[in-house]
């Protein structure tokens, strides 16, 4: 929807003659009419407001926070869970992009911008726990506490890129129904 912006007129009594009002104009900035008549104001016009119009098309591109917040933690609890299948890991970093693409709801760009937020978020976490607490991995931690932050950012690179291509396929099925 287009904003909208009411637009004030004046109107003389005596002679009918119209004054459109300018931005910040009242009607006791006027006098009168120039025929000696007095102005009435009226607010019969409504205009199209393009700097309104404007903010709210910026406004489709923005992250939404709370669906990559809780697509961030999907994907730590379903890495985790799915690990023990094989591929399961890559599959529950995988599905939460295609969730949040589809509940953002907003073509596929933006699909893939929600899903790298939400992508990168939970890949994070997710490798910091799996780091700290993977027998297998964690034996890494002698090599000191930046190997922490190493092997989070890869999962958070790794999971990014599954889940942006999740977003694109979650807003594709939501553009399809
Ligand atoms: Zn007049």
């Amino acid at each position: 929807m287009l904003g909208q912006v009411k637009v004030g007129y004046l109107k003389c009594d005596e002679c009918g003659g119209y004054y459109e009002l300018q931005d910040g104009e009242s009607i006791d900035d006027f006098d009168g009419c120039e025929c000696g008549g007095k102005y009435k104001e009226i607010n019969s016009h409504i205009k199209e407001d393009e700097s309104k119009s404007d903010s709210i098309s910026l406004e489709n591109e923005k992250i939404n926070w709370k669906y990559c917040i809780i697509g961030a933690a999907l994907v730590v609890v379903l890495a985790l869970v799915l690990k023990m299948f094989e591929y399961g890991a890559f599959i529950g970093m995988f599905i939460p992009g295609i969730i949040v693409g589809y509940l953002v709801n907003n073509g596929y760009k933006n699909g893939a911008k929600n899903g790298i937020i939400t992508g990168i978020i939970g890949g994070f976490i997710l490798g910091i726990l799996q780091i700290t607490f993977d027998p297998i991995l964690s034996p890494l931690l002698i090599h000191g506490l930046s190997v922490i932050f190493v092997f989070a950012l890869f999962t958070a690179v790794f999971s990014a890129i599954l889940d942006a291509v999740g977003g694109i396929i979650g807003a594709l099925i939501r553009d399809k129904i």
